[in-house]
């Protein structure tokens, strides 16, 4: 048998994603460290070149510069645009199922 990996640990929070239940509180927490540790690590190094302008600089780096801005509110933009599009298509099929 192979070794399980524990709750509270990076690979616990991944071992229940493989086993399809929920993370645990401890596992979760788990995580949330390890992104932390991981986004400060980034954030030290700071941005590479021509990483600017895209959404996921502007959270993984924190990168306040105009262009990583506009990248985030650009897809906040189309993001709730979407959700709108999204809500609007069930309630027309509900509509249409009753
Ligand atoms: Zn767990
Ligand atoms: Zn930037």
């Amino acid at each position: 048998m192979r070794l399980q990996a524990k709750c509270g640990t990076y690979g616990g929070y991944h071992r229940h994603l493989r086993q399809h239940t929920d993370p645990c509180f401890p596992c979760r927490k788990a995580l949330a460290d390890y992104q932390a540790g991981h986004r400060e690590k980034l954030r030290k190094q700071g941005v590479p070149e021509g990483a600017h302008g895209k959404r996921y600089t502007y959270q993984a780096y924190n990168c306040q510069c105009e262009l990583c801005v506009a990248a985030n509110n650009k897809y906040m933009t189309e993001y709730r645009a979407g959700r709108q599009v999204n809500n609007y298509t069930k309630s027309y099929e509900k509509e249409r199922a009753s």
